[in-house]
Formats: structure tokens, sequence, C-alpha cells
């Protein structure tokens, strides 16, 4: 049994007591497959997964009870068995610009962030995989936060329920307000890798939310052992988090490349979208811009010739600044000549322009709170308290 259906939810009894024997699974991290295979482990069906499916995913239905095309008998067998059950909304943020946040609980005290980003037809989820991230990247705020835990399927799936839902997506003929998904949120997605792709699976089943597989991204910064088996799970698109043209100035900004340098994770990458069945698809480069550290000229000629065998689209982040970082948003001078001469050695490159800044909700500022496992955290404050204090010994 997968480690998905082993993670089940713990209901209390009526006094309040714990009872293994009232343990649960949870169907709404259950990918198509493995719900048919747990069907059958019950001695049911398999096409009772469709069925299930089409009513937690396509119509938001958690009720057992309201599953009208599924005998009573059987709904009577999985209230015994399971639940679906989906993360804890703790607050949702409405920005001026349309973005929207969610702020979702986890337990152990801590809270995800998820980004709905609209723009024009298009609405894009950004989806967090992990409670903080492990990889402390030094221009990214979840990073600063530490690390507590991976996310389960469901509560990565979850979060797509929950965004769905409050646009009225999840009702039959409702309008369809998330057309994409980006597991771009807190974590590194493929250091959770069998609940990040039972997720996408689910994002990408017509009988679930049934999005192009075009449209549902994974971002990396670079887990190569990982990349390498993508292909073997998935055919979703794939973003390379990269920010720097060469190993010396990325082993800096991104740590986990000393392990896995530039030209590994390149080589991967490519492999991974070589290999996919259709034809002509792209890496996504991200390239956070940072004030005076990666924005020269000469560091976007490197990251041209560097991409040059690589079938690249270029996306340009402006930094945004946040209270645990020293680094600062590039010039808009800086940002519109590293993009002039990307598209005059012929790639195709675009600003993503901030949103949701009314909100904090903007690239690279997701923090959520991380009940900090690494006392990385505790660390950077420390180093800015000391850093604050400075000035003021000096004046004494
Ligand atoms: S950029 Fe991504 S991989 Fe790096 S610390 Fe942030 S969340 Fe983790």
């Amino acid at each position: 049994m997968s480690d998905e259906m082993n993670s089940k939810v713990v209901v209390t009894g009526a006094e309040g007591v714990k009872s293994p024997t009232m343990e649960k699974v949870n169907l709404l991290g259950l990918s198509p497959q493995k719900l048919q295979d747990w069907f059958v482990s019950i001695g049911e069906k398999p096409f009772r997964a469709k069925q299930v499916l089409k009513w937690i995913h396509q119509l938001g239905i958690s009720d057992f009870d309201l599953m009208t095309n599924i005998s009573k008998d059987l709904r009577k067998k999985l209230h015994t068995l399971a639940c679906v059950k989906a993360p804890e909304v703790m607050q949702q943020l409405d920005s001026s610009d349309g973005t929207r946040k969610f702020l979702i609980s986890i337990p152990g005290g801590n809270v995800v962030e998820t980004v709905f980003i609209p723009d024009g037809e298009r609405g894009t989820l950004c989806v967090s995989s992990q409670v903080g991230c492990s990889l402390d990247c030094s221009f990214c705020a979840t990073g600063k936060q530490g690390f507590n835990r991976d996310l389960s399927a469901a509560e990565i799936i979850g979060q797509v329920w929950i965004a769905a839902k409050s646009f009225g997506q999840l009702m039959p003929d409702g309008p369809r307000k998330v057309t994409n998904v980006v597991m771009m949120g807190m974590g590194e997605p493929l250091l959770n890798f069998d609940n990040v792709v039972d997720s996408m699976a689910l994002m990408m089943d017509d009988n679930c939310y049934g999005i192009s597989k075009r449209r549902v991204t994974l971002s990396t910064s670079g887990v190569v052992p990982a990349l390498d088996k993508l292909g073997q799970y998935t055919d979703a698109c794939l973003a390379i988090s990269l920010h720097a043209p060469n190993d010396e100035l990325r082993n800096e900004l991104v740590p986990i490349n000393k392990k896995y340098p530039i030209a590994m994770l390149l080589d991967s990458a490519q492999r991974y979208i070589e290999g996919l069945p259709d034809s002509h698809r792209k890496i996504t480069i991200e390239y956070t811009l940072i004030d005076k550290v990666n924005d020269r000229p000469e560091h976007a000629y490197e990251l041209a010739e560097l991409l040059k065998e690589v079938p690249v689209k270029i996306n340009l982040i402006p930094f945004n600044p946040f209270s645990l970082s020293n680094y600062k948003r590039v010039s808009n001078n800086a940002l519109r000549r590293f993009q002039d001469i990307l598209i005059s050695a012929g790639y195709t490159t675009t600003i993503r322009t901030t949103r949701g800044d009314d909100i904090d909700a903007a690239c690279g500022q997701l923090a959520g709170s991380v009940n900090d496992r690494t006392r990385r955290s505790e660390r950077y404050r420390n180093t800015l308290q000391s850093a604050v204090d400075e000035p003021v010994r000096l004046i004494q």
C-alpha cells in the first residue's frame, strides 16, 4: 500500500479518544491509479474510482452520502473506511489586482501559502509542496524559514481543491478560473517526489481538474537524480530555477548547485524535455535578477552562450526584497538591458510582473509560518539582529 494510503486521518470518538480502528484513508490525495487499486483492495470494481474522483475533484463533494450514483451499501462502507479531508484555510487575502492568497494550516503549527494570479483568460495557481524548504537559496524568503516536513498528496492537491472551490469552479458548469498550475510555491517539489507526481496526475486527469499537460509546470532548483526519473511518471512542463550563468555565482545563490552543477542539470533537463511524447516543448528558465549580483550585461551574454544548445524560453523575475535579506531589487534599466541582450541573442524572454504586492504574494515572498526543525530561521534572525545592534554599540 502506498504512503498516501497509509497516511490515515485519525478520527476521534465521542469521548475524543483516538482509536487505531477508526483511522480512515483520505481519498483526496490518492492518484487515479492508487484510488483504483484501493477500490480493488476493498473488494470493489475499479470503475468506482472514476465515479468518486468526479464527485471529489469536479463537484467538490466530500460527503459520501451525496455521491448519489453509488449504492447505499458502498457509501456505508466508504464512511467506515475513508474520508475526504482537505487542509484548513486559515485566511484568504484578496489583492486589489485580483491576486488571491490562501494561508493554509498544516498540522504541527505550520502555515503554507498558495497564490492565485489572474491574467486575462489565464488563472495560474502557485502551489506549495513542502512546509518551508531545506535548500536555502540565498534570495528566497521560504528558504530563510527553515524546513518542517513534506506535504502529503492530499495537502498538495487540497490547495487546488480549495482555490477552485473559492471561485465556484467545482460546481456543475461553474466558471473555470484555475487554468494553470505551477509547482513553484514553498518547497522543492522534487524532494517530495511521490506526493508531487500523484498530485500532478490528479491535476491533469480528465475525471478531475483536466488541466492540460502544457499548463502544469514543475519548477526545480536542480535535484538531478529525481529529475532523471521524472519522465517515467509525468509529462508536465518543466522550469529550472537557474538564477546564474556560471557555477561560481550559482553556488552562492542556489547551494544545491555545488552537488549538481549547471552542466549536469541542463543535461538532465534536456533529456526530460526530449523524452516527452510531444515535440517543440521548451524548458522555462527562471532567472531572478538581483541588483549588482547577477544583473550585469556580461551575465546576460554568458547566459545566452550557456543556453544556446538547449530549447528554452527565459523568464526574468525582479527580486522582491524581504526582511531577512540584504539583496536589492534590480533597477529598471538593468532589467531592460538584460532582457534586450537575451532577445537579441534569439531567446523568447519575458519579465514576470510583480503581482499581489499588497498581500505579500509576490514571487519569492512566500513565507508562511514554518515550525522550523533546522533552526535555520533562528540563525538568520540572530544575524539580522546583530546587524541591527551593531551601530548602537558603536555609538556607546
Ligand atoms: S528557491 Fe525554491 S528550492 Fe530554493 S530555497 Fe526557495 S523554495 Fe527552496
